[in-house]
């Protein structure tokens, strides 16, 4: 296997990167532990020092990270900066807080007294996915290096250009060898690494093929995990919703990232009452996006992030239409070089046809038309996923009670604001278990250890 950087606006190659041999990868693992060694006697202070220091340079680079993940995986320019900062914030808020969320606990025996210290354990493995090729790179380094672990993470093979940008902040923000390592290695040498004593705790972000396989083995291995899967958000729109307001985060919700978000919105359901009128105004809005290059500001519509993602999508759209699904609107791959893709609307999508359950990641909405709330809600949670959802009224109390019942890590009122540095982050289901980011985020790879003391004789 190799690491092909390829532009997906035109699918011409950038560049190509060998696997790191074996014998390389011993040497890089025994760099992160020699380091974790040091780095867990250090400072919150010292750590925050670095860590800070990478968020700033984040920032200040903002236009030279975005332009190599523009050019790696097709992401629009203005979204691609709006990542890097969004990065950039999220070190910053760990080297802020992880004091604080890390603080000894005092606790209140019976007899005696008792607190609870939050420890590092060691080398800690991230394997990350391409669809936001910095985000999921901060989401793990902010928590897990101020806790005062070390990362070695496995990129995804599409972006390893931005997985070497992302090493190389490291080393310009003053970070010690061994505190944030790249690893370019093949799913073998993946679980290799998961077995290695070294390794106390592996992150997974991605399908969930990968989380199954890499969950499997740390879990033969007795290492904590956290899996980060994926999704097919309901997307509810009741009939007291403001329409205007709702087709604006209907378009954004399954957009943004040309649709390549694990908690974009996948399934809209709509409540008959107004579901004409949402699909018109929401096929209106999408055929307005147009293709271009994601490099120029003025594209509304960007390519996938590869050939084979771009194939891939097609085959279920073929698959969905071959089990009876209709095609509202798209459906084809766009007639001109590169990984592009029409927005394209399914509608009778009915349980049994493979679409039903799948997750489609790209521009592809479904679209479902329900009685009332409560088939909302049921529809809604007949997934195997349950990551995110959202729903719109203009009743807040009714969208808190819909929110309650709908089955999913994360629900949203009135907007899809996914992620911010201080939310939990995740799903239950098929889309994963444990929380990435705010101070959840951070608890994951730490020893909770008791401390304990009574002035007291050993029984007899
Ligand atoms: P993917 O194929 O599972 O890849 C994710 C990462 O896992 C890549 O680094 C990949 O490496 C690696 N990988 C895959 N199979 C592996 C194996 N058997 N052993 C070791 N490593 C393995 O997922 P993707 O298609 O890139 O990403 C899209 C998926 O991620 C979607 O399902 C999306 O919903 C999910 N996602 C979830 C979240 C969340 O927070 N819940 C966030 C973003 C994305 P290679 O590229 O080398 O195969």
């Amino acid at each position: 296997m190799a690491y092909d950087s390829v532009n997906p606006f035109d699918n011409k190659l950038n560049k190509s990167f060998a696997d790191i041999s074996d014998k390389q990868l011993e040497e890089k693992m025994a760099i992160a532990a020699a380091c974790f060694e040091k780095w867990r006697h250090t400072s919150y202070a010292h750590r925050a020092a670095i860590v800070a220091k990478a968020a700033k340079l984040l920032h200040e680079q903002a236009d030279h990270f975005a332009h190599i993940m523009t050019k790696e995986m097709g992401k629009r320019i203005s979204e691609a900066r709006g990542e890097v900062e969004f990065s950039s914030n999220i070190l910053a808020y760990y080297a802020k807080n992880a004091e604080r969320f890390l603080a000894d606990v005092e606790l209140h025996p019976s007899l005696g007294e008792g607190h609870m210290e939050s420890n590092p354990i060691g080398v800690i493995f991230g394997v990350e996915p391409w669809n936001f090729p910095y985000y999921q790179l901060a989401r793990v380094a902010g928590p897990h290096l101020m806790a005062g672990n070390t990362l070695v993470v496995k990129h995804a093979g599409c972006v390893p250009q931005c997985a070497i940008a992302f090493e190389k902040l490291w080393i310009d923000a003053g970070a010690p060898p061994g505190l944030y390592t790249n690893l370019l290695i093949s799913h073998g040498q993946a679980d290799h690494v998961v077995d290695d004593a070294r390794v106390k705790g592996v992150a997974l972000t991605g399908s969930v093929a990968a989380g199954r396989s890499i969950a499997a083995r740390a879990g033969q291995n007795l290492k904590p995990s956290s899996m980060e899967l994926g999704g097919s958000d309901a997307f509810i729109v009741l009939e007291d919703a403001d329409m205007d307001h709702t087709i604006k985060w209907a378009v954004w919700g399954r957009m943004y990232n040309t649709g390549q978000t694990c908690c974009a919105a996948k399934r809209f359901i709509v409540v008959e009452k107004v579901a004409d009128k949402f699909l018109e105004k929401f096929k209106t809005a999408l055929g307005a996006l147009t293709a271009g290059d994601p490099m120029e500001e003025k594209t509304t519509l960007g390519p996938l992030s590869t050939e084979s993602a771009l194939v891939q999508l097609l085959g279920q759209v073929d698959a969905a239409v071959s089990h009876g699904a209709k095609i509202a609107m798209g459906g084809k791959r766009i007639d001109r070089p590169g990984a592009f893709m029409e927005p394209t609307i399914l509608t009778d999508v009915k349980p049994g046809n493979p679409a039903f359950r799948d997750e489609f990641f790209g521009p592809v909405a479904m679209f479902f038309r329900v009685k009332n709330e409560d088939e909302a809600i049921a529809l809604a949670n007949d997934s195997d996923f349950g990551l995110g959802g959202s729903v719109f009224t203009k009743d807040l109390e009714r969208g808190k009670r819909v929110a309650s019942r709908v089955d999913t890590g994360m629900m949203f009122i009135n907007n899809i604001s996914w992620s911010d540095a201080e939310l939990p982050f995740g799903g239950i289901k098929d889309s994963g278990y444990g929380r990435e980011l705010g101070d959840m985020g951070i608890q994951a790879f730490v020893n909770k250890k008791l401390v304990r003391y009574v002035e007291a004789e050993a029984p007899v």
